[in-house]
């Protein structure tokens, strides 16, 4: 199999061809399809897996999908992630999925560092907010970010999440997120307290482990 064959578009399988990628993942070519077609999903994938593609790149395809600019104040996108560095590395990885095919807009809401540029950026409206969810729930409480039409919402490192005792806040976050959402949780591993939280959130996930 190849990326054209699980169904992506061009602009984005030329960026991945640009980049090295020719040979999806085990986990990429399980999931990619089936989050084409809108469906919700539970991923077991480690890091190493190739997981930040297998969500990421059906939400690029979605994005393109959609016309013009993202209303002031919203976010197509969320990305949920337990720390700054895997944050930062899903946000480089998006970037670099998107390459210069596609015009993208993605802001880094981490924790630690000056809100303000954050702020701005979000006001403007982006496609995809990468994030820590400490931090997005403080925009969230302080109205400075609106997910009432965010489209994709993605829990990466679940488990890890749970155990930094960000449950309440990734809950909140989902509960502001319209139930039209399409939702994808990822684990290392699949804990009983993964396993309530996808049981709430997900609407019939298809399951896939890399
Ligand atoms: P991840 O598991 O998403 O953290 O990805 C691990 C590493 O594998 C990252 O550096 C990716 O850029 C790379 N990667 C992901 N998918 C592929 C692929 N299909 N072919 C080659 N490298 C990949």
């Amino acid at each position: 199999t190849d990326f054209i064959s699980l169904g992506l578009p061009a602009p984005i399988t030329d960026s991945l061809s640009a980049g090295g990628f020719t040979e999806p993942t085990k986990i990429q070519t399980q999931a990619i399809p089936r989050l084409l077609e809108g469906r919700d999903m539970m991923g077991i994938a480690q890091t190493g897996s190739g997981k930040t593609a297998a969500f990421g790149l059906p939400i690029l395809a979605g994005i393109m999908g959609l016309t013009g600019r993202p209303r002031p104040m919203t976010t197509r996108a969320l990305i949920l992630a337990p720390t700054r560095e895997l944050a930062v590395q899903i946000d480089e990885n998006i970037r670099k999925f998107a390459g210069s095919g596609m015009k993208l807009d993605t802001v880094l809401v981490l924790g630690g560092v000056s809100r303000y540029h954050q702020v701005q950026k979000i006001a403007r409206g982006v496609d995809v907010v990468v994030a820590t969810p400490g931090r997005l729930k403080d925009l969230l409480d302080d109205n400075k970010i609106r997910l009432n039409e965010t489209r994709w919402l993605v829990l990466d490192e679940a488990d890890r999440m749970l155990d930094m005792g960000f449950i309440a806040p990734v809950r909140a976050i989902a509960k502001a997120i319209g139930l039209r959402r399409q939702t994808m949780l990822f684990s290392a591993t699949m804990a009983a307290e993964v396993e309530d939280l996808a049981r709430t959130l997900l609407k019939d996930p298809v399951k896939v482990e890399a």
